[in-house]
């Protein structure tokens, strides 16, 4: 059975991609890979003609042109222009770091030109957490407004979301760290599945544990005890 392995040690944004790029060289049978292992892939791995096609085939999978074009389209922002911290909310839409998705909008999708791209890139992830939030955020932080439809909301235990102020939450796996007139920030406290509603918008969210090791089609289930 083909079987595609992620540090559970990366960040999330990262870890999606290396497991699309894993598939990548799945599907145009490229044998066996090993590129997790390494962390920085070495100039010649770079230049390997299958890592582009991985890299190619993972940056369409997760930031498909049309789906990256309707999200800055949406919420009314021209990706030459926003605000670096409109791009990190979408980079968490498509759950990729936002390095990956500034790359990708600039090198595969033309959407940015190179020094947009630089401009983009001087802001670090930590930061532009920071400024979202108003303090410091060690943890993902992910940003759901109401144009996040399509797939479910994605937490680690630790992790922070910023919801739309007059959000609902139904379920046990988060709890409300702040809520104000401009939106709602909750944490994930356990694994599990629960709900964000507001007004006509919903979205499910799913907490794992951190640092999870198994199965990734079963890192939402809720833990339970052995009963002794
Ligand atoms: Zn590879």
């Amino acid at each position: 059975m083909p079987i595609v392995l992620v540090s559970a040690l990366r960040p999330p944004g990262r870890r999606a991609f290396n497991a699309a790029h894993e598939l990548g060289h799945h599907v145009f049978g490229h044998g066996a890979q090993f590129d997790e292992l390494v962390e920085e892939r070495s100039t010649l791995r770079r230049n390997d003609p299958d890592e582009y096609v991985a890299n190619c085939f993972a940056g369409e999978l997760l930031m498909p042109k049309a789906a990256v074009s309707r999200a800055f389209a949406v919420r009314k922002l021209t990706a030459g222009s926003c605000c670096p911290e409109a791009v990190y909310v979408i980079a968490t839409y498509f759950g990729v770091g936002f390095g990956t998705l500034v790359n990708h909008m600039c090198i595969s999708l033309g959407l940015i030109n190179r020094t947009r791209a630089e401009e983009l890139l001087r802001n670090q992830p930590l930061d532009l957490r920071g400024r979202i939030l108003g303090a410091e955020c060690r943890n993902n932080l992910v940003v759901a407004d109401t144009n996040w439809v399509g797939r479910a909301i994605d937490l680690e235990v630790g992790d922070l979301v910023c919801a739309p102020p007059d959000v609902l939450f139904e379920g046990r796996c988060t709890e409300i760290v702040e809520r104000n007139s401009a939106r709602v920030v909750l944490r994930a406290v356990t694994t599990g599945i629960g709900r964000l509603a507001a007004g006509p918008w919903a979205s499910f969210v799913r907490v794992s544990r951190k640092d999870y090791a198994g199965r990734a089609v079963y890192r939402f289930e809720e833990e339970v005890s052995d009963g002794e």
